[in-house]
């Protein structure tokens, strides 16, 4: 079979420990014998990070700007161990928070089915998608100790001498006191990004938040919503068959839990930190979901939602056997190439990430599986494999597949 060639660079992001592993070996057995693999390479390990004092980051973020999709292994963000474990000249902020500043997006997460793993909510058959409000809110908050007796104030006073104040209580004795805010730029964006999102997966988009309660902080995210849908999507989400629904957030958890899944929840930040952690644990492992960034602009960065596995890369580093497991890497992988092959119009290049999805879901179903999965399968008798002999089973289902 002649490999698929591939006339965009796709932006190749190389990571950290036992991921970094994983990394290579699923280029070496499931991508390069098959594909003419065009990548602009960016090393984001820590050694290198620490080398360029993290300008490699800024430089691969504004790779994915220029060129519109790119695939990140996992990463280390530094803390104190690691200062001392990797001698860092800085402790390095997190590359995916530098990513996601200098894309502006949001991140949308989705748990990844496979027969034998099932939700522990038994109605979901399809995968609900997550995505969160990564800007404000109680993240940004300023608090205040009530120490006693007295007034507490909203004061806003604009910069043209305008003075707005508002009485929020009047306390008799101790208590507490918050101030939050967002911005309808940053609203508006998270409302493009997810319409965007709902648009390319052709699903349909739910959003909500307590508009009921919070008659003007709520209502100004469901009005952006229903503006921007408005003026910019519903002539393009009647075409696809797909609805912009909106509706209180308890509403929202129990229809959740009522529905069969196959759609995108936006949610507010808190809403969408909560759930995410909710969704992903109902539905099996870190490991068995997908992220991807996606900016408002339409640019797309693929990854795995866990981190660098670091208690197996250790093993490893030993000469020991690891059993970890790759499927998320492999989705961003596949996730990244099929919208590589949609944006340039290579039809070989997106039934080929649909056939290593299928290879690899096939493998588990099949019952070889990597061992935290095999500790919560319902197939009898799975088959603990080593995070090559995993790789290698996929690989060998995927050239029946081909
Ligand atoms: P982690 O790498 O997600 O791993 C935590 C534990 O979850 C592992 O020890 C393992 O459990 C299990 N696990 C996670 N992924 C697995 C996989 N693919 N296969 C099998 N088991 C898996 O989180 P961490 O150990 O807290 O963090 C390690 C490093 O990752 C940190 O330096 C952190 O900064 C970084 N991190 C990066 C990202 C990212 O780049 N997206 C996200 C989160 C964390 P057992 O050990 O019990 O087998
Ligand atoms: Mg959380």
């Amino acid at each position: 079979m002649a490999k698929i060639r591939m006339t965009t660079p796709l932006v190749e992001i190389d990571g950290d420990e036992m991921t970094r592993i994983l990394w290579q070996m699923i280029k070496d057995e499931l991508l390069l014998p098959f594909i003419d693999l065009n990548t602009e390479y960016y090393d984001l390990g820590l050694e290198k990070r620490d080398a360029t004092d993290d300008q490699i980051t800024v430089d691969a973020a504004n790779a994915i700007r220029r060129y519109g999709v790119g695939v990140k292994c996992a990463t280390i963000t530094p803390n104190a161990a690691r200062m001392e474990e990797y001698h860092l000249k800085q402790m390095w902020k997190s590359p995916n928070g530098t990513l996601r500043a200098i894309l502006d997006g949001t991140v949308f997460r989705t748990p990844i089915l496979a027969e034998g793993i099932s939700p522990v909510v038994s109605r979901w058959k399809k995968p609900i998608t997550i995505a969160r409000h990564a800007y404000g809110d109680v993240y940004k908050n300023t608090e205040f100790r009530v120490p006693g007796k007295g007034t507490a104030k909203l004061v806003f006073e604009g910069e043209d001498g305008t003075v707005s104040e508002q009485e929020i209580f009047s306390f008799e004795g101790p208590g507490i006191l918050q101030g939050t805010y967002n911005l309808d730029s940053s609203i508006a964006s998270f409302a493009r990004s997810c319409f965007s999102y709902a648009l390319s997966v052709k699903e349909d988009l739910w959003f909500s938040s307590k508009d009921t309660i919070s008659k003007i902080y709520d209502a100004n995210f469901k009005e952006i919503f229903q503006t921007v849908y408005d003026s910019e999507y519903k002539e393009k989400f009647e075409e696809a068959g797909i609805t912009y629904f909106y509706t209180l957030i308890d509403d929202a958890v129990a229809r959740v839990m009522k529905s069969e899944g196959g759609f995108v929840w936006a949610c507010k930040n808190y809403d969408g930190d909560v759930f995410s952690d909710m969704l992903s644990s109902a539905f099996g492992s870190l490991a068995m979901m997908t992220s991807v960034l996606v900016s408002p602009d339409g640019c797309y960065e693929y990854e795995a939602a866990h981190g660098t596995v670091q208690r197996h890369y250790y093993k490893h580093l030993k000469g020991e056997e690891t059993s970890t497991n790759s499927v998320a890497t492999i989705f961003a992988w596949t996730g990244a190439l099929r919208k590589r092959g949609e944006l340039d119009g290579i039809e070989e290049l997106v039934t080929f990430a649909d056939k290593l999805e299928q290879a690899t879901l096939n493998t588990i179903a099949k019952g070889t599986m990597t061992g935290d999965l095999v500790l919560i399968t319902s197939l009898p008798n799975p088959v603990k494999v080593s995070s090559l002999g995993f790789i290698q089973a996929i690989r060998a289902e995927l050239e029946s597949l081909l």
